[in-house]
């Protein structure tokens, strides 16, 4: 297994207002799936992808990732994995405005030991021509191509998406999507991937349904629809 998350806990606050926000979750999934997370708002499922991605810990449980058991390391050590293994992308862009393009990617790039090349990831994200533009010169599906580059750019093992499609309209949705399942066929990310869009389920080798903290149903997936 490539994530292997068991028995995960997270609760915030403590006492009268203590909230248990992850109640026991297992998650497994192979190298270079792609795995979504189902679930409705407040059902814990950034918490659990903060957890995978390193960014927060659980109080309980253990995640293994690529054999690395994630939740037994040491802050430093948890950075480091954070920087190296896993590339993050959000619903609104992050980008910084008064970076170009490249620019952007290359703020990545330079704290990895080991990135691609920028026109590559460029060039793999359909933007090489638009390079030295700025994020205010492009359009919402064009930043957030750029927002892939820029996590893909450290050749991550690891990619998440939190809501990568909820701030576009219907097609641009689907370009982005499409991409991402060529960045996974290309570079063998596994992709662990956050959506309110039960359609997105097609595209997955794993459907995880969150619930109140709990995976109220699993579906593996037989045949995968690739996104036009
Ligand atoms: P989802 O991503 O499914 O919308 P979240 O993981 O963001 O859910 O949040 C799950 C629950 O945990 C929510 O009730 C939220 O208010 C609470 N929560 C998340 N982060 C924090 C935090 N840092 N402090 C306190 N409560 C939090
Ligand atoms: P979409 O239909 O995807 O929302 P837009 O209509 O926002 O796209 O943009 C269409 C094209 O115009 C894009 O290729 C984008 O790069 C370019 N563009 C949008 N805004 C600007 C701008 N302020 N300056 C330069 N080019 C822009």
């Amino acid at each position: 297994m490539f994530i292997e998350g068991l028995n995960l806990e997270k609760s915030y606050g403590a006492g009268e207002v203590k909230t248990e926000v992850l109640k026991g979750i297992e998650l497994k999934l192979n190298k270079g799936e792609i795995g979504v997370i189902l679930g409705p708002s407040g059902s814990g499922k950034s918490t659990l992808m903060n957890i995978i991605g390193g960014v927060d810990r659980a109080d309980g449980g253990s995640v293994s990732i690529d054999g690395i058991e994630i939740t037994r390391l040491s802050d430093d050590q948890l950075t480091e994995y954070r920087r190296e293994s896993v590339g993050f992308i959000f619903q609104f862009y992050n980008l910084v405005p008064n970076l170009t393009v490249s620019e952007n990617i290359e703020v990545c790039s330079n704290i990895s030991k080991s990135p691609l090349k920028i026109d590559e990831v460029l060039e793999a994200v359909g933007l090489l021509d638009k390079k030295n533009r700025f994020p205010r010169e492009l359009s919402g599906g064009e930043q957030q191509r750029v927002s892939i580059a820029r996590a893909i750019v450290k050749n991550p093992k690891l990619l998440l998406c939190d809501e990568p499609t909820g701030a576009l309209d219907f097609q641009t949705s689907r370009s982005i999507l499409k991409l991402l399942q060529q960045v996974n066929k290309k570079y063998g990310t596994t992709i662990l991937m956050i959506t309110h869009n039960g359609a997105i389920g097609a595209m997955a080798n794993r459907v995880f349904k969150l619930r109140s903290g709990q995976i109220v149903e699993e579906t593996m997936n037989q045949t995968i629809v690739p996104a036009e």
